[in-house]
C-alpha cells in the first residue's frame, strides 16, 4: 500500500473491533481521510490521545481502497485551552461536524481545513460564542450559497430589514416581512463576518446575548438547510430512474 502523509483535523472517531477506532481526518491536501488506527484503545497505545476529534495532527497514512491506515501521528499543536473549556470543546466539535459534512471524501478541499483550523485557534485563543456561526456563514459564502442580508429579497431595499427567510434565500423589510424576526444589528453582524471581517466582529466589546443567539440561530438555520438540500440533491441524484 502505498504511503502518504498529510496534515489534518481530526473530526471524528468511531470503536472498530476491540481495540482499533477508525478516525475521520478533514486534511490539507488528500479531503476527508477515513483510516483504521490500530490498536489505539489499548493502554501505552503509540498513538495515545493524539487520535481524539480537535487534534490539528500530521499524520503518515497507508493508502487503502476503501479506509486508510494509520502509521503515524504527529500534533501539529497543542490547544489546551479549547479542550478545558466546555464551551469551548462544544462550539469546536461543532465545528469538525459541520466541516466533516461539507467535505467530500478524498476530494482536496484546503480552504476547508484552513478554515477549520483557523476557527479552532480562534477557539483556543479566546472562546467567543460568535466563532462557530462565522465560521458556519462563511463556510457557506466559500460554496456560493451565503445568506443576502444587506438588502430584501422582494424589493430590494436596503432600509428597514427586520425578517430572514431562509427558504426565500435572506433578509425582508418591513413591508415584505414574512420570516423569522431577526433585529438590525444582527443582520450587520451577519453581513461584517460575510464581507470577511469576522476579526472586526469578535473584538467588538460585547455584542448583547440576545443579537449573538440571533446570529448562531441565523447562521445554524442557513447551514441546515443548505445541507437538507444536498443531501436531498444527491438523493435524487442517486435515486434510479422512473420508468
Ligand atoms: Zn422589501
Amino acid at each position: 500500500m502505498p504511503l502518504y502523509r498529510d496534515v489534518g483535523v481530526v473530526v471524528r472517531t468511531h470503536k472498530l473491533g476491540e481495540t482499533d477506532r477508525i478516525i475521520t481526518i478533514v486534511t490539507q491536501d488528500s479531503g476527508k481521510v477515513r483510516a483504521v488506527a490500530k490498536g489505539v484503545r489499548k493502554p501505552g497505545s503509540r498513538f495515545g490521545s493524539r487520535l481524539e476529534p480537535l487534534s490539528h495532527v500530521q499524520v503518515q497514512l497507508y493508502r487503502g481502497r476503501n479506509l486508510d491506515v494509520v502509521n503515524q501521528v504527529e500534533l501539529v499543536e497543542i490547544a489546551n485551552s479549547l479542550r478545558s473549556n466546555l464551551e469551548a470543546t462544544t462550539d469546536g466539535l461543532a465545528m469538525c461536524e459541520v466541516v466533516e459534512q461539507m467535505a467530500h471524501d478524498r476530494e482536496p478541499s484546503p480552504h476547508l481545513y484552513r478554515m477549520l483550523v483557523g476557527a479552532l485557534r480562534q477557539l483556543n485563543s479566546a472562546f467567543s460564542p460568535l466563532v462557530l456561526p462565522a465560521l458556519q456563514l462563511r463556510l457557506l459564502a466559500a460554496e456560493g450559497v451565503g445568506p443576502c442580508v444587506d438588502q430584501c429579497i422582494v424589493c430590494g431595499t436596503r432600509d428597514d430589514l427586520c425578517a430572514f427567510d431562509i427558504v426565500a434565500g435572506g433578509a425582508q423589510c418591513r413591508t415584505h416581512k414574512r420570516g423569522l424576526a431577526v433585529s438590525g444589528e444582527a443582520m450587520n453582524i451577519v453581513q461584517s463576518i460575510l464581507d470577511g471581517r469576522v476579526a472586526v466582529v469578535l473584538q467588538r466589546a460585547e455584542t448583547p446575548t440576545v443579537v449573538v443567539r440571533e446570529v448562531m440561530d441565523l447562521a445554524r438555520t442557513a447551514m441546515e438547510h443548505h445541507l437538507e438540500r444536498r443531501i436531498r440533491s444527491s438523493a435524487l441524484f442517486k435515486a434510479p430512474q422512473a420508468g
